[in-house]
């Protein structure tokens, strides 16, 4: 056990206790077939948490076999809509009366800042539980009038057994994202949350049991990705993966179901998105706002697929731009991600640190000029101070790739058609984000970028029935609203004759 296991933090936050770490199948807590475990640690020192179960093939097999039963012979795809709506708001109930525990483990866990999950990550996750409850007993076909002697209906059913793959940027809401939805549908279900952070989707696992969910509905089984990621998205009998992590992987969870049994699949994609900031913008709004854009999320580092990581910033307003906002990273505070004052966690991972200090460093050996940050920070854990960069060219590797850290790209232009085309220029389309006052400026240029949400001065607002998700290489298929329930239905014709049999 690590020194963050004691049983308060410095700031009075209760240190939780681990209690969940195996495999979650049939409503039982149970090892790996295997019996092998591994390691989840404390970002904020690198010291082990907990020794986690670690499923693969076997174990995916179980819970699905679990899954499958539950679906073709249990209750929950039979019961009434109002009858699941009715056990979700009961499962949203038992997540609040444990925000601060969930917090504090997905703070612990996931380094992101536990005031921010207390107040943000998980009540954001009930209230999920309670809108897709709301859409239960919501779920109608049509009436098809036909031609001649037939009419028919639609009937909207739930599409089976379906597989979540979660990254570790948002265990808490992602989870929900997807699990939501699918038991609002009457689906059955395997999650595999990311090896980093395990630990809340257990506990989640348990939540659900004590609301009444019945066994087999929603299994959990935490492991690597290509070990028990990959048995899920390979497997016979899943009709259906959503999945949520990187471009590279999208790509091979797709390979898996065209080579196996064709399931459907639904990807939420990394991100590379710009924020374009035109003359007439009220700048310190516009510092503000880009600051949030890149540095949100446990909070303010970066990790996050919709991070504003491509300024453009017209060249009336530029210099003072750069100046106001170099000014502004003075009152970043970073540090122990329990304590209510810091801005700042650190990153998830060694892996991903190291992999953003690199890009931090490409960055300077490709011509662009840092203007804050740069560095690592702290004796221990795997904290990066927020780096903007400026003179950057939009073939740069810092202006292209996914960094998924605290590092911004500062890039001026001239003109609208300009804004846009540069915008554009790029493989991903998560996000974008616009600052005007004028209203002709934002309906043109909201309408020309090809991305899944435009924010208009603002950013990151979400709320239940939003639908979010990407074009191009950020993915396909909507979490959030209704469109997020559709995922997870099937669309049935039924036909009859209206006069009889005309054969
Ligand atoms: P990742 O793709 O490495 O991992 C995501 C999940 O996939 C993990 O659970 C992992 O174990 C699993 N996985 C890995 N290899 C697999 C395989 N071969 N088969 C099946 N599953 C496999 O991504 P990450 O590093 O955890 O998360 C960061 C990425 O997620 C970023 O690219 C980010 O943009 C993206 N992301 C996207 C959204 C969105 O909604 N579009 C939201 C959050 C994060």
């Amino acid at each position: 056990a690590s020194e963050a296991n004691s049983s308060s933090t410095g700031d009075g936050v209760e240190m939780p206790e681990i209690k969940f770490t195996k495999l979650f199948i049939n409503g039982c807590f149970v090892d790996a077939v295997s019996g092998e475990t591994f390691e989840t640690r404390d970002p904020r020192t690198g010291e082990v948490i907990a020794n986690i179960a670690a499923g693969n093939m076997e174990d995916v097999d179980l819970a699905v076999i679990a899954a499958r039963k539950a679906f073709d012979h249990g209750k929950w795809p039979r019961m009434s809509g109002f009858e699941r709506g009715r056990i979700m708001m009961k499962y949203a109930d038992l997540i609040d009366q444990h925000a601060e525990e969930l917090a504090a483990l997905e703070c612990l866990d996931a380094g992101k800042l536990f005031l921010l999950n207390k107040i943000l990550d998980v009540p954001t996750a009930s209230n999920m539980v309670r809108y897709y409850a709301g859409a239960a007993d919501k779920i109608h076909g049509e009436t098809l009038k036909m031609s001649g002697e037939f009419q028919g209906y639609t009937l909207r059913e739930p599409i089976g057994v379906v597989g979540h793959i979660i990254p570790w940027n948002f265990p808490t809401i992602i989870f929900f994202f997807k699990v939501a939805p699918a038991l609002a549908a009457g689906c059955t279900m395997i999650v595999k949350p990311a090896e980093q952070t395990p630990l809340t989707a257990l506990y989640y696992a348990h939540l659900a049991k004590q609301a009444g969910i019945p066994d087999g509905v929603l299994n959990v089984v935490t492991g690597f990705g290509h070990t028990a990621g990959a048995a899920i998205t390979a497997h016979m009998d899943v009709d259906k993966v959503s999945f949520t992590g990187s471009t590279e992987v999208g790509r091979l969870v797709m390979e898996a179901a065209a080579r196996s049994n064709l399931k459907s699949v639904s990807l939420e994609l990394g991100g590379k998105s710009p924020v374009i900031i035109f003359d007439d913008a009220d700048v310190d709004m516009a510092v503000d706002l880009a600051r949030r854009a890149i540095f949100f999320n446990k909070a303010w580092m970066g990790e996050i697929c919709v991070a504003g990581s491509r300024v453009y910033v017209q060249e009336g307003i530029y210099d003072e731009f750069v100046r106001k906002i170099a000014e502004s990273s003075k009152n970043w505070i970073i540090g122990d991600p329990f304590d209510a004052h810091v801005h700042q966690g650190p990153q998830v991972d060694k892996k991903q640190f190291e992999k953003v200090l690199k890009y931090i460093d490409h960055g300077q050996r490709e011509g662009a000029t840092i203007l804050t940050g740069g560095k690592p920070c702290g004796e221990k854990g795997f904290y990066i101070e927020p780096t903007i960069f400026t003179d950057v060219k939009d073939d740069m590797l810092i202006a292209k790739d996914e960094i998924f850290g605290p590092v911004m790209s500062l890039m001026k232009f001239k003109t609208i058609e300009e804004a846009i085309e540069r915008a554009n220029n790029t493989r991903y389309g998560l996000a974008a984000g616009i600052v005007t006052k004028d209203l002709n400026i934002a309906n043109r240029v909201s309408r020309s970028i090809r991305a899944g949400i435009i924010w208009i001065n603002c950013y990151f607002a979400f709320d239940d029935d939003c639908p979010f998700g990407g074009y191009k290489m950020s993915g396909f298929g909507r979490d959030g609203g209704m469109h997020a329930l559709e995922k997870y239905l099937h669309v049935k014709s039924v036909v009859t004759p209206i006069y009889g049999s005309p054969w």
